[in-house]
């Protein structure tokens, strides 16, 4: 029995069940010469590997339309010259000939002007790993796929991975890479899924299937559990269940201080089931609905119709406020059919409302889409990572031409829709009292404020420990983000992690916060600390 210690957690849970190795085997092509007699053969073996990845992906396409691009690509002529001319002529092996072709037509598509002809270069990637798996005899792990309860590890998940999980099965998640604030910390955590980040060599300690023990709200893992340590777990199980009923009980009071004060306790969502859930712990609304994970789930750019749907039911579904976060992708975020340049510094690169102000007639298909919703509740648009009054102008002006749009063709929304901003960059801190004149509202977002402020990136373990909001540069810039709030009369909320951690609550609500926004497990527990301030 070995028990693996973690310094930062940021999930609570225990969770005992079999081990599953999210592992991406080793895909680089092999390096055995063909003879011109042996092309054909060569030949033959693509065939079939295309074979069988087209019969993968024809019933992936019929569970999940993310892969009827993909299929119309693996099914493309050119792809297929491209490698059987480099078997052919240039005497390749099939599992290079794949691999060059796939990176030259990634390359071109990479290079095109058209957005929806550069989204083609992530697709015929995801082929060319499909391909070279086939070739090489490899399994690609999936998700998805799950149907018994396990404990996920991983030496790290992409967002892309995570949408895939399914809570039901997924009782669990340990990974190598990561901090408590990246963004797979962020969605497990808003599906209830105990996770445990930056567990240096984790997946080289534990072998599939084999049963492990974890608690990750004390950051303890427990390596083959003996008798005793799988009883004490089951126990603490239990003890945890308790705990969580006691707290349910506290659901019907509302967030009230003993002062009298009334706090807004909302929730953090990335689809409209996170607000199913979070509805049962009696939320005032949600103060961060990460648009993004609708892009990450699609197969394409969502068009306004589609996300006028998914807002609206939102919008229904929770009559309270609705804060609608605009696309923040970018960073850490992708998205499956839309080849980004590669940026030295992702986080300080393109990303977020700098990508919406590029490329404005996709940010205008998201903004008439949620106008549109704010005819359903109470919904208010709220842009991500500003640095400069002239984009919150040009952003609000960008709103105003699609109000305008939706009156011409006769669509209602609300006229007066609250246009509010993140508060996460060092220039929108320094800038706070002149935002406050301009934006409707702010919402604090630890996670980047954090990084940026610090200049410590908030997925990298190696200096997991130097990220801290409780750093006393960012306590003051919360402080300072507040009272230029209130002077300016507007109120001022927090979605990022720190809103929900029992830790820091306290010290908020003597700042003055007037709403806490956070993953829905952390929601009873913050309740029961303001009603007792
Ligand atoms: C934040 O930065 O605090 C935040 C809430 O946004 P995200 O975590 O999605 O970057
Ligand atoms: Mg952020």
């Amino acid at each position: 029995m070995e028990v693996v210690k973690v310094e930062k957690t940021a999930s609570r849970g225990i969770a005992v069940a079999p081990v599953y190795l999210y592992r991406e085997p080793d895909l680089a092509p092999d390096s055995y010469a063909v003879a011109k007699e042996q092309a054909e053969e060569e030949q033959k073996k693509f065939v079939d590997a295309r074979s069988a990845v087209v019969e993968e992906l024809e019933k992936l396409a019929g569970e999940n339309e993310i892969f009827a691009a993909h299929l119309e690509m693996a099914n493309d002529f050119m792809l297929q010259d491209g490698v059987n001319n480099r078997i052919a002529i240039e005497q390749k092996n099939v599992q290079i000939a794949v691999k060059e072709t796939v990176e030259e037509f990634a390359g071109i598509f990479a290079a095109m002007e058209d957005a929806y002809m550069r989204e083609r270069g992530a697709d015929i990637r995801d082929i060319g790993k499909r391909l070279l798996a086939g070739l090489k005899g490899k399994k690609l792990p999936d998700l998805g796929s799950l149907d018994a309860p396990v404990i996920v590890a991983a030496r790290d998940l992409y967002p892309s991975d995570t949408v895939k999980l399914n809570p039901e099965f997924v009782k669990g998640i340990v990974t190598e890479e990561g901090g408590v604030t990246s963004h797979v910390s962020i969605i497990a955590k808003s599906m209830n899924i105990p996770i445990l980040v930056g567990v240096s060599g984790i997946s080289e300690k534990l072998t599939d299937g084999e049963t492990v023990c974890m608690d990750a709200g004390q950051g303890l893992l427990v390596l083959a559990p003996d008798e005793t340590a799988l009883s004490e777990y089951q126990q603490k199980k239990e003890a945890y269940e308790n705990e969580r009923r006691r707290l349910m009980e506290l659901r019907n009071t509302p967030a009230v201080t003993k002062e009298g004060k009334r706090i807004s306790l909302c929730a953090n969502v990335g689809n409209v089931e996170d607000i199913k859930n979070a509805l049962e712990m009696n939320i005032d609304g949600v103060g961060l609905f990460r648009s993004e994970l609708l892009y990450m789930e699609n197969s394409h750019f969502p068009t306004e119709e589609e996300q006028f749907a998914v807002y609206k039911e939102a919008a229904e579904l929770c009559p309270k406020e609705l804060t609608i976060r605009t696309l923040d992708i970018g960073g850490d975020k992708e998205l499956p059919y839309f080849a980004f340049e590669k940026e030295d510094n992702p986080f300080l690169g393109w990303r977020a409302i700098r990508i919406s102000l590029d490329m404005k007639e996709m940010f205008k298909e998201q903004l008439r889409a949620i106008l549109r919703a704010s005819s359903y509740g109470h919904v208010r648009i709220m842009f991500p990572m500003m640095i400069s009054l002239e984009e919150l102008r040009d952003a609000k002006e960008i709103v105003e031409e699609c109000k305008k749009e939706l009156t011409a063709g006769g669509k209602s929304f609300d006229e007066n829709i609250e246009l509010g901003m993140m508060m996460e960059t060092p220039a929108s801190v320094i800038l706070a009292d002149a935002f406050a004149k301009e934006a409707d509202f702010f919402s604090i977002g630890t996670n980047d404020l954090t990084q940026y402020l610090l200049a410590v990136d908030r997925g990298n373990k190696k200096i997991a420990d130097r990220y801290s909001y409780f750093h006393p540069a960012v306590l003051s810039a919360i402080g300072h983000i507040i009272e230029a709030g209130h002077r300016a009369g507007i109120k001022v909320g927090m979605c990022g992690e720190m809103a929900g951690d029992s830790k820091a609550v306290l010290k908020l609500l003597e700042f003055g916060l007037d709403e806490f926004s956070m993953s829905a497990g952390n929601i009873d527990y913050v309740r029961e600390q303001i009603l007792n301030y």
